[in-house]
């Protein structure tokens, strides 16, 4: 088969990789229907996370199961399925919990590599969700959003507690951010507002629901954010990017009793316990647990009541990857869908 593989940062080939194989009786065989590249996938790409062997890149993938482990009792061959980035049994306690990412036996789908045309995916019983019949093919992005940045957008929209009534705000234009959006504006929040400078992410936004937009960033942009709240900030603060700047512009949006949903991957955040202390905020985030999502935001896109498959603003062939991977790291494209 083809598939993505980053051989050090900035430098991305699509090259034969070995037909995955089932290796354990839980495992299922999918053939892509499409892939996508993450804006985490750019952190190993800008040289911020080492790249010390090629790498096969991808965790977002939806497809038809094309072969299936003997102890696989509830998905079928020739099911068109959706899976979250970590695999998971959907049975220990974690899981029954709804912390699927950190299932007693997860397993990163990343290390996997779904930018390629077969991925074996572990768990299948307990990972993937298969979709009432086969999707008409125009709902095929919307289902591939919900893999991760739907998924992941939703739970934050979730661990910040946005829903009637409340004031939401949105640290981080990229998918998952204008996907926060989307998720608050269904769980029916008052007023959604989200930190944008860009023309067509704050677009898009608004698309979602968003009914305020500030470009301002950093402690100008919280002090925008005063101003439209009274002075007293956003009850729910989704924090979508994962820097130390954007961490705490998310908890100094937040008004004291508040909640924040933090998804993005966390890199170098160190919090000031002093003004933590003082801030008196909730904080709740890590990796999505999708899976616990995934079959109502499968209902949801079938049912055509959202189209988070909006946020793919490029389409190319997988064989032209590394063009997709510069236009997302260049800021040219919001997310990029690759056609296999
Ligand atoms: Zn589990």
């Amino acid at each position: 088969m083809r598939g993505v593989v980053m051989h050090a940062p900035g430098d991305i080939r699509v090259e034969a990789r070995d037909d995955p194989k089932i290796l354990y009786p839980t495992d299922a065989i999918i053939r892509l229907s499409a892939t996508c590249i993450c804006g985490s996938d750019l952190w190993p790409y800008r040289g911020i996370e080492p790249v010390t062997e090629p790498t096969p890149m991808g965790h977002e993938y939806v497809g038809v199961v094309e072969q299936l482990g003997s102890e696989v009792k509830h998905i079928r061959v020739g099911d068109f399925v959706v899976g979250s980035f970590f695999a998971s049994d959907n049975t220990c306690a974690i899981c029954q919990a709804g912390y699927q990412s950190r299932c007693v036996h997860a397993e990163l789908i990343g290390a996997i590599g779904t930018q390629a045309q077969l991925a074996r995916i572990p768990l299948a019983d307990g990972t993937l969700v298969a979709t009432p019949g086969m999707p008409a093919l125009d709902l095929i992005p919307s289902l591939l959003a919900a893999s991760d940045v739907l998924g992941t957008g939703w739970f934050a929209a979730v661990a910040a507690e946005a829903g009637p009534g409340k004031t939401v705000a949105v640290v981080g234009d990229g998918a998952v951010g204008l996907l926060g959006v989307l998720a608050a504006k269904q769980l029916g929040a008052a007023r959604i507002v989200i930190f944008s400078r860009h023309a067509d992410r704050q677009q898009l936004a608004v698309e979602f629901g968003a009914t305020d937009v500030i470009p301002e960033r950093g402690d100008a942009g919280v002090a925008k954010l005063k101003e439209l709240t009274g002075g007293l900030g956003a009850h729910s603060t989704i924090e979508a990017v994962g820097t130390q700047e954007s961490m705490l512009q998310a908890i100094r949006s937040t008004r004291p009793g508040g909640h924040v949903g933090y998804v993005g991957v966390a890199h170098d955040v160190r919090l000031p316990g002093d003004e933590l202390f003082f801030a008196e905020v909730h904080l709740h985030g890590g990796p999505a647990p999708v899976r616990r999502f995934l079959p109502e935001l499968l209902r949801l896109i079938c049912e055509r009541r959202i189209n988070p498959g909006k946020v793919f603003d490029l389409e190319l062939p997988m064989e032209q990857a590394a063009e997709g991977y510069k236009a997302m790291d260049e800021r040219r494209a919001i997310k990029v869908l690759l056609t296999l």
